[in-house]
């Protein structure tokens, strides 16, 4: 499908949206960036430009967080009952769902990935978490504490909201990672200002016309699209925010974490990966073989999860490998848009160059190339799902985050099977892992040895609005999703009454 196809391909609601002015949304209002300023964004399939957003600067984020600020402390949204604040969130879950197959098109357009996934993953989910989220507004409650001490007080605890939020996203899951964040924020009463990824800008905008419709007060939702170190770097260190989320790599959450020691803002972070899929010889070939393909391929390899590192027993290994390697080249790539396609491309020239270069780094050190190993068509950011053999710990490709379709396999014996546990925990990381077997005393001891924050027993991905997600290491701070996410943005007060 060429550029011109794709365009052409977009139903008329989403050509529509593309073919907007793309404005900051401040306080309710479609604004320019103060300094005029635009950023290109760019169709991944094919590398060309096809529209442009506003870039926000300091100026900007300094006009959002005082929105936000206001809508915090004095008016509607302030006084709103948990009860109305729920229905609110539920009507945007609506509208999402309403809007399913145009939001899913702009992200296919916009990041590169299947439309079907992006359908039935990432909008589906954020409609979905939306709907649970809306649920905690009514329910957010504290305790009352009997006092040790047996002083004369009656004591509890208050949960309130923690204020302004400053909210950073990737373009792996432009709107998914929004909507993680977004909903439990506004659940708890909140108010945000979210920097979307310079990328993939165009779903938190649509998003905000959702809001809109919704019916949220001005303010409560505000969006500054621009680039990291300027319109990021100038939220994460605003003095008038309360907290910041982040999601996004390592070393610029890192960045986050510096840029909040001004105020000692509360701050999140769900950071990098470099996830362990262990495969035992008594597992269920079939089914491992097909979670690994996807723990591996999904989403082109641009998760946060992705299983990377596979840690397979020799006895089963020609088999896997032998299903991987025809899961690989079955997969059809083409365009997000052209709704055939299983694998798109990657989401910029940049990340396609730093994937080829990984490859690249593990041949050289003695990887053995059993599939893909490049690029991939004549335009675009495309690279072939790539599995290489015979990778150790110490090569690069298994230490550092790719973040892009290329599994590493490391091979093991009976010999090795505690070491293999350890091997899977030698990483600066700590998101996810998996483990394949039909031994159910093995999975549930090896679970609880693994450091990670969420492990799948015969799966990988696992994610769900209820279940808390989050990592260990440097993989971040915090848990998102299910009651958790609510603490995140809720502050604790400590009540005594003396009676
Ligand atoms: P990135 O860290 O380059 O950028 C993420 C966001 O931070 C973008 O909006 C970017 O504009 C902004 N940013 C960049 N520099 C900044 C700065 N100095 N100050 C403030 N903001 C700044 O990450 P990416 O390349 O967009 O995304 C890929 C990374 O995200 C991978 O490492 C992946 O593992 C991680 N990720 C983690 C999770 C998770 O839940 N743990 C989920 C998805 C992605």
């Amino acid at each position: 499908m060429s550029y011109e196809n794709s365009i052409a391909a977009l139903s008329p609601a989403a050509a529509e949206f593309v073919k907007k002015k793309h404005q900051l949304f401040i306080n309710g209002e479609w604004q320019d960036a103060a300094a005029g300023g635009t950023l290109d964004v760019i169709d991944p399939a094919s590398g060309r430009v096809f529209t442009q957003v506003a870039a926000g600067e300091q100026a900007d984020i300094s006009r959002a967080v005082s929105a936000a600020r206001r809508a915090f402390d004095e008016g509607e949204w302030a006084q709103m009952s948990p009860s109305s604040r729920g229905k609110l969130l539920w009507r945007l879950g609506d509208l999402l769902e309403q809007h399913a197959d145009e939001l899913a098109e702009l992200e296919a357009l916009d990041n590169g990935k299947p439309f079907n996934d992006a359908r039935w993953g990432d909008v589906a989910f954020s409609y979905e978490l939306l709907r649970y989220m809306a649920g905690w507004s009514t329910k957010i409650t504290g305790q009352t504490i009997p006092l040790s001490s047996g002083a004369p007080f009656h004591a509890y605890t208050l949960r309130t909201p923690v204020g302004v939020c400053g909210q950073i996203v990737p373009w792996n899951f432009s709107l998914m990672m929004a909507v993680w964040k977004v909903a439990p924020a506004l659940a708890a009463g909140c108010t945000i200002v979210l920097k979307p990824a310079e990328q993939t800008p165009l779903t938190a905008l649509r998003l905000a016309e959702l809001v809109q419709e919704a019916g949220f007060p001005a303010g409560v939702f505000n969006v500054v699209t621009g680039n990291g170190e300027t319109a990021g770097a100038a939220l994460a260190e605003h003095p008038d925010v309360d907290k910041v989320a982040f999601t996004g790599s390592t070393e610029v959450g890192k960045k986050i974490l510096a840029a909040a020691g001004g105020n000692l803002k509360k701050v999140s972070l769900e950071l990098g990966g470099k996830s362990p899929m262990i495969v035992y010889a008594d597992a269920d070939i079939e089914k491992a073989t097909a979670a690994v393909a996807s723990g591996i391929f999904y989403n082109m390899g641009q998760t946060c999860t992705a299983g990377t590192r596979l840690y397979l027993h020799n006895d089963v290994a020609d088999r896997v490998l032998e299903g991987l390697v025809s899961y690989a080249r079955d997969l059809k790539m083409g365009p997000g848009l052209d709704k055939s396609t299983q694998m798109g491309p990657l989401v910029s020239a940049e990340q396609k160059q730093r994937v080829c270069d990984y490859i690249a780094s593990g041949l050289a050190e003695g990887a053995t190339l059993l599939t893909g190993g490049g690029s991939w068509g004549e335009a675009g950011y495309f690279v072939e799902p790539t599995i290489l053999d015979h990778t150790r710990n110490d090569m690069r490709v298994v230490q550092e985050e790719i973040f892009g379709p290329v599994l590493c396999v490391i091979r093991f014996s009976d010999a090795e099977e505690e070491d293999v546990v350890l091997q899977a925990n030698q990483s600066i990381y700590g998101l996810a892992a998996s483990i394949f077997t039909r031994d159910i005393g093995r999975a549930h001891r090896v679970a609880k040895r693994l450091k990670a924050g969420t492990i799948g027993i015969n799966t990988h991905h696992v994610v769900d609005p209820a279940l808390p997600f989050g990592g260990f290491k440097q993989s971040g701070w915090g848990r998102e999703m299910g009651w958790e996410a609510i603490e995140l943005y809720t502050e604790l007060r400590s009540v005594g009454v003396a009676l």
